[in-house]
């Protein structure tokens, strides 16, 4: 296993963290002995940051984590959780989540202590209620150690809230089709030059770049001097290439899967791409493109909707689906990021006043994709 260090982390990170949001199952429930062979494997094989959230499986995943790091392992890692900031009202909710996610998780601290998933109004309701403040009083208690935030939102909203505090460490949505999606490339480049620590989650765009490589792909890569790498290892490699990055979140379901992302993370060095490999994602990025129902770039200048849908992500996985052709999945994802607890809407809300055509610097035809993305996703 690689390492890297983050400028304000002391702790050298392993450039593959285990991300737990998607544990392997055993019909509906977690299946927690698979699920505690891969997690003693990682560790064995020196992955050593392991990162889970209040909302993952059903709202069991910390609990579970907790479990699967008994014995044994929690002190032979680097324990992430976040804050879940869409269901903050006071500041008492927030020492109210901490302490039962640090029971959950049974421990007394947080190595990285996250606030979740922030877009612009949630950062403002949590501005008003002082949420640093609380950080650093928990850093002071002992109860975490390093403080981050994870993010969805567009690439000002991204710069505001990295300029705005002196933050350990953040955590992106990137990968080498989105690298203008969210904070993508240049807000990388922004939060590395303020000395904030980036962690990538979505690296394989939850799960496109796992596909087997299509045909017409295949035959550009012949081109290639070596043999042509899976997707999902160009894809990984492509992300440690650079330098900013410190650790890359893969959501592993099977051994086999971690498996494979050890190999790659083996060769994972910052200027590490072979010759050619960086033509081939070029190509790659066009093809993949070539393929999307909506070129929605997700910039999100369409939001807010007045009924709450959220439109960057109802074409997310409406593209995603297209390319891999695996609808089940897409379908499973879009119910999961926008359930009812969380603030975004689904296409079906949408009353289509028309407001948000008005302000898509793509001219896209919003309204009308909305109603693929309800007939692909909404109905059984
Ligand atoms: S057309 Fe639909 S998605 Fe667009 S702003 Fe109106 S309600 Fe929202
Ligand atoms: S629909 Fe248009 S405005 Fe909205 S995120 Fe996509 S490209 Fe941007």
């Amino acid at each position: 296993m690689l390492y890297r260090r983050m400028p304000r982390v002391k702790e050298e990170l392993s450039i593959l963290g285990f991300g737990c949001m998607r544990l392997p199952m055993d019909g509906k429930t977690v299946d927690e002995s698979a699920a505690s062979r891969m997690m003693n494997k990682a560790v064995e094989r020196g992955i050593n940051y392991v990162d889970t959230a209040w909302p993952y499986h059903g709202g069991e995943g910390e609990a579970i984590v907790g479990r699967l790091l008994a014995g044994g392992l929690r002190g032979r890692v680097n324990l992430a959780t976040k804050l879940p900031s869409w269901l903050v009202k006071t500041r008492e909710d927030m020492d109210m989540y901490l302490d039962r996610q640090l029971k959950a998780l049974q421990t007394d601290h947080l190595d990285m202590y996250l606030l979740h998933s922030l877009s612009a109004d949630r950062w403002e309701n949590l501005s008003r209620l002082d949420v640093m403040s609380f950080m650093e009083k928990a850093k002071r208690d002992g109860k975490i150690r390093y403080i981050g935030f994870s993010f969805h939102d567009g690439l000002s909203v991204f710069k505001k809230i990295a300029g705005a505090y002196d933050w350990d460490f953040c955590q992106v949505q990137y990968n080498f089709l989105d690298t203008n999606y969210q904070a993508g490339a240049e807000g990388i480049k922004y939060a590395a030059g303020r000395d904030i620590g980036i962690v990538i989650m979505e690296p394989l765009r939850g799960g496109s770049l796992t596909v087997p490589m299509p045909e017409e792909l295949r035959r550009m890569a012949a081109d290639l001097s070596y043999r042509a790498p899976t997707l999902a290892d160009l894809g990984l490699r492509w992300i440690w290439n650079q330098p900013e990055i410190s650790v890359v979140l893969s959501g592993m379901s099977s051994m086999d899967q971690l498996q494979q992302n050890i190999e790659s993370a083996a060769h994972g060095w910052a200027g590490g791409l072979k010759p050619g490999e960086p033509i081939f994602v070029d190509k790659a990025v066009k093809f993949f493109q070539s393929k999307m129902r909506v070129l929605c770039t997700s910039c999100g200048y369409c939001k807010p909707c007045p009924q709450g849908v959220d439109i960057p992500q109802c074409f997310t996985n409406l593209n995603n689906a297209a390319l891999t052709g695996n609808w089940a999945a897409q379908k499973a994802n879009y119910n999961y990021i926008l359930a009812d607890d969380r603030d975004g809407n689904k296409a079906s809300a949408c009353v289509e006043c028309g407001l948000c055509e008005t302000k898509c610097p793509q001219h896209l035809p919003i309204r009308e994709r909305l109603k693929e993305v309800v007939a692909a996703f909404e109905k059984d």
